[in-house]
């Protein structure tokens, strides 16, 4: 093929700028560097993507505290007796395998100028581009009376592991007859049917184990994520087990009292055995450390997550003010695909396709009672836009609902290994 002149400027300067964007990005030092803060769903995904695509031309870190992720998702199937706490602990062998650089470690600081981000353990690692994906951390002072050394009285178990095991335990030790009491949180919170599918796993342990236990949710919005499906399958399976308070009739002015064991819900006190406190969350503090959140969250853009603070920076999963999307670990992992793309592209000059994201939260409400609720996205300019949903009905058939539990457990095994490899 005769090249035209225009034809060859314009091969010239494409080959070009993907021949010197590594190089211009990678400052000198050697191939670009990409740093992740936050082994879960979103850091997880993007570290183990961004290494695998890009075949060595870029070099990733991991840093990330725990040497086990035990996954939120299926934590609620654990307290109700559906799952083991091993089956919900992954660690990080496969991911260092396949080529990332993962460092059990907690990043303590970052320095936007100098491109570095500090560890606990003194290190400094630099990065061309960093991810945060943190998850999230509590608003102090959300629930009167309860504070993080509270955690053991009253668990908050929404960060998985040892508060889901301690949860579990003085569910198993409650009284004959007693009653389990949940806080729940105001919007925006991780996983938004989160609160419910426990209350539900909560009540199917005890309908077995305790039956005339009581369960007690003081709830601070008028309505919550699959309303009408929760309250089916309440009165379905665990009939005048539970009683759920909301806006309404006080749900949200709440107190407690962890040495008493009391919760005072609109000025009435109540002892209880297990009091569930799920406090108002933010992001995880090192994004408002790397001064990229307003307020509770970190606004990013929605082609990349980049964030709204830093191009360099992106912000994944729950920490991130996106638009529409949940804050579930669905949607971090598809954050995190459309994120290493972006990355990718940026650094090493690869085709950048176009953001699409997707998410689908599953509950279990009993055995084999499974619903679903999900929708796909895609990026505007001002967020992640809700494109089109669907959700499991009322009155669905056992064949259907159990279908939707089995379809969970097939996104568990997939989600997982996506992350970790
Ligand atoms: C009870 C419950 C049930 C849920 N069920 C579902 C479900 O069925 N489906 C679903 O899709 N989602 C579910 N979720 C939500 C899901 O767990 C989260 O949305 C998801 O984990 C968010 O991913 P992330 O990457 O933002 O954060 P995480 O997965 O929490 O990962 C954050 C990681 O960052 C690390 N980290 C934090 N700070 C630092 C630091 N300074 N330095 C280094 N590392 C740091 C943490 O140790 C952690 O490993 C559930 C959540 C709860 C609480």
């Amino acid at each position: 093929m005769k090249l035209s002149r225009r034809t060859f400027l314009g091969t010239s300067a494409a080959v070009a700028g993907t021949l010197a964007a590594p190089a211009v990005l990678a400052d000198g030092h050697g191939k670009p560097r990409v740093v992740v803060v936050g082994g879960g769903a979103g850091g997880a995904t993007a570290a183990r993507y961004i290494a695998k695509d890009s075949k060595g031309e870029i070099d990733v870190t991991l840093i990330e505290p725990t040497r086990t992720y035990y996954t939120c998702f299926f934590s609620n199937l654990y307290l109700g007796g559906f799952k083991e706490v091993s089956d919900i602990g992954h660690t990080y062998g496969a991911l260092a395998a396949s080529g990332v650089n993962v460092v059990h470690d907690w990043a303590v600081g970052v320095d936007r100028d100098a491109k570095t981000v500090a560890l606990a353990g003194g290190a400094s690692v630099r990065y061309d581009k960093l991810i945060l994906s943190p998850g999230i951390d509590f608003v102090e002072g959300a629930v009167e009376g309860w504070d993080i050394s509270a955690q053991n009285a009253m668990p908050h178990a929404y960060k998985a592991g040892s508060q889901s095991e301690l949860l579990k335990a003085q569910l198993e030790a409650m009284p004959e007859g007693g009653t389990f009491a949940m806080v729940a949180p105001p919007n925006p919170f991780r996983c938004p049917p989160g609160p419910y599918e426990r209350i539900s796993m909560v009540a199917h342990f005890l309908k077995n184990n305790n039956p005339t236990a009581k369960i007690i949710v003081a709830d601070p919005k008028p309505k919550f994520s699959k309303m009408a499906l929760f309250q089916e399958g309440w009165a379905n399976h665990y009939e005048g087990m539970v009683d759920w308070i909301g806006e309404d009739f006080g749900g949200g002015n709440v107190s407690v009292d962890p040495a008493a064991m009391t919760v005072t819900i609109d000025g009435e006190e109540t002892k209880v055995d297990v009091c569930n406190v799920i406090p108002a969350m933010k992001a995880g503090r090192i994004a408002e450390l790397a001064g990229v959140t307003d307020g509770n969250w970190a606004p990013v853009n929605a082609a990349d997550m980049s964030s709204k603070a830093d191009p360099d920076i992106h912000v994944l999963g729950d920490a991130a003010a996106q638009g529409d999307m949940p804050k579930s670990g669905f949607a971090a992992n598809s954050q995190a695909k459309v994120c290493a793309n972006a990355v990718r592209g940026a650094l090493t000059g690869s085709k950048v396709f176009p953001a699409k994201f997707s998410n689908t939260c599953w509950s279990l409400i009993a055995a084999n009672d499974g619903v679903k609720v999900g929708a796909t996205y895609e990026a505007t300019e001002e967020k992640i836009a809700k494109v089109d949903g669907f959700i499991s009905e009322v009155g669905e058939s056992s064949d259907v609902r159990k279908a939707t539990y089995e379809e969970s457990e097939g996104w568990y095994t997939g989600i997982t290994t996506d992350m970790l490899g």
